[in-house]
């Protein structure tokens, strides 16, 4: 009897203090505009997944120290939900089959994509435990060898708090090796509570592994391009929440870091090395908030092994999912208050643009879309960090609806998956054109065609094309041009220039020699040192 009474007192014991940093959290209406908001930024309350409405009011997932900052604010408030786990628990055991009105009617041109076959949910209120996720990467691997690696690690040597490790794959055709391909990095889960972030991503992947045979534009990305995928970048926030809420609706956001003053974890959208601490504003300086930035830039392994891995891996373009607001965010997020501009502020806007043209979202930097503003997150420092690597034309894709909240119901997550679908096809469509992006001297190839478009000089065409010894390219010159600096340019498929060819005539076609080049892909602009065409194409055969 003694001892069975021990037992329980012990387990009583480990059972509380398991829990005991388990907070309860509240959905929580703040009826304020933007000043108000900052204000509770800077007090270490988190504003950036939520429900916004500028210059009224904010709605998210509170914990009970944010409530309590809340409160002493003064700032006006609605509690919504008292226990919002349990409400995501619960709505998805309702017979309640109503669809709440969603921002994902199918745009005019904008395809509708098939549930991949093996696409199957988790166990988790719909969602992926971590094991299971590990499970669905080795079925993809074990179903499509030559589309996708076995899981790989992102760092031979670091591992999380908790020693886990990081995983990637990647697919391409002949995935396991370096082709020297454009690439791109699509993360999920930097932050522990966003599944559907993954889940949408694991969809995407089934798709490109099944449509690669019955789908050639499928084929065609796969075939031109090398897709990383980092699908849990925060396994131990993750598995935190798996076990603390077994059917879903956990709402813990950092890692797992022990901070040594009874707190636990740093936001690792908070963690990079770009302005990293910048100001307090969306970037919290005490450990217990929940956007705690770390004690300093790149402290935390899980951002290491993103830093070494965009460092070692020349990325072109990058998703970083998270949930929720259905918005797309872009650089820099870095200033309070401020519209900060980066040098390819129209880059981002045009490619936001387009990745948005089918599920809507609403774009911008991160104070234009969701009115807050963070320093230290991971689109800043792949963007900016240009010493170490190149820029990375990095975006946060934030999926997901008011109502969807954190934890969508499960119904949810095919329509939601879906709906990014055309995003994540099209940022893939991107990097594949990057080749030509580098021609253009560092501008996109949207903006170089654009900028072709609007020229004075435009190219009409170029024959014979393929060619061997010549070719004859036709062009068109309003009176603005100057005529005798006009010259063309040519690059070869990398990117790399290989020579200018001065035409110094004001006709309309010229010959170009090419008895010199290898056979290959080449690009061509024409220029009179002010002006510039559009990007053409010319393959030379041999
Ligand atoms: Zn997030």
């Amino acid at each position: 009897m003694k001892n069975y009474f021990f037992t329980l007192l012990l387990f009583t014991f480990f059972a509380t203090n398991t829990f005991a940093q388990q907070q309860k959290y509240y959905r929580v209406q703040l009826l304020t505009n933007e000043k108000g908001l900052q204000r509770l930024l800077a007090s270490g309350v988190t504003i950036d997944h939520g429900d916004f409405k500028k210059g009224l009011s904010f709605t998210s997932d509170f914990s009970e120290n944010e409530l309590s900052i809340i409160k002493h604010s003064g700032i006006p408030y609605k509690v919504l939900i008292e226990d919002v786990s349990a409400y995501y628990v619960s709505r998805n055991n309702t017979a309640d089959q109503t669809d709440e009105t969603v921002n994902e009617a199918a745009q005019a041109g904008c395809s509708t994509y098939p549930t991949p076959k093996n696409f199957k949910p988790g166990s988790m209120g719909g969602y992926y435990t971590y094991a299971e996720m590990l499970v669905v990467l080795d079925s993809m691997a074990a179903k499509f060898p030559k589309l996708i690696t076995v899981k790989q690690l992102v760092s031979n040597t670091l591992t999380t708090a908790q020693g886990r490790p990081l995983y990637y794959v990647k697919i391409s055709d002949h995935p396991n090796q370096d082709e020297n391909e454009p690439k791109i990095l699509y993360t999920a889960l930097h932050h522990a509570r966003e599944p559907e972030s993954l889940s949408q991503l694991i969809f995407y992947m089934w798709y490109l592994l099944e449509g690669y045979k019955a789908d050639p534009s499928v084929k065609n990305l796969v075939d031109s391009t090398e897709m990383f995928f980092i699908p849990c970048v925060n396994p131990d926030g993750y598995i935190y929440n798996q076990t603390t809420n077994p059917n879903g609706g956990g709402l813990w956001r950092k890692n797992r870091r022990v901070n040594g003053d009874g707190t636990y974890g740093v936001d690792l959208n908070r963690n990079y090395g770009y302005k990293w601490g910048y100001d307090n504003i969306g970037s919290s300086n005490y450990p217990g908030d929940d956007t705690y930035r770390g004690p300093s830039a790149f402290s935390e392994p899980e951002t290491q092994m993103l830093r070494d891995f965009c460092n070692s891996h020349p990325f072109y373009f990058a998703l970083n999912n998270h949930t929720y607001s259905n918005v797309l965010i872009y650089p820099f997020g870095y200033k309070a208050n401020t519209y900060a501009p980066t040098a390819d502020s129209l880059i981002f806007r045009q490619d936001a643009t387009r990745l948005a043209q089918c599920n809507n979202f609403l774009i911008g930097t991160a104070i234009q879309t969701v009115g807050y503003t963070a320093n230290g997150d991971s689109d800043d420092w792949m963007y900016a960090e240009q010493s170490t690597k190149s820029k990375i034309y990095a975006l946060t894709p934030e999926t997901g609806s008011a109502i969807d909240g954190f934890w969508p119901k499960q119904k949810r997550i095919l329509p939601i998956a879906k709906l990014n679908m055309d995003m994540n096809l099209t940022a893939a469509q991107f990097t594949k054109q990057s080749v030509l992006a580098k021609i253009a001297s560092g501008n996109s190839i949207s903006n170089a065609v654009a900028a072709g478009n609007q020229s004075a000089i435009s190219i009409l065409s170029n024959a014979p094309n393929p060619c061997s010894n010549y070719t004859y390219v036709s062009f068109k010159v309003n009176q603005s041009v100057n005529c005798n600096s006009l010259k063309l340019d040519l690059f070869d498929a990398a990117g790399a220039h290989i020579k200018t060819i001065q035409l110094n005539n004001t006709g309309t076609k010229v010959m170009v020699n090419t008895a010199d080049l290898h056979a290959g892909i080449y690009y061509y602009t024409l220029s009179d040192g002010r002006s510039k065409s559009a990007v053409a194409k010319l393959v030379v055969i041999k």
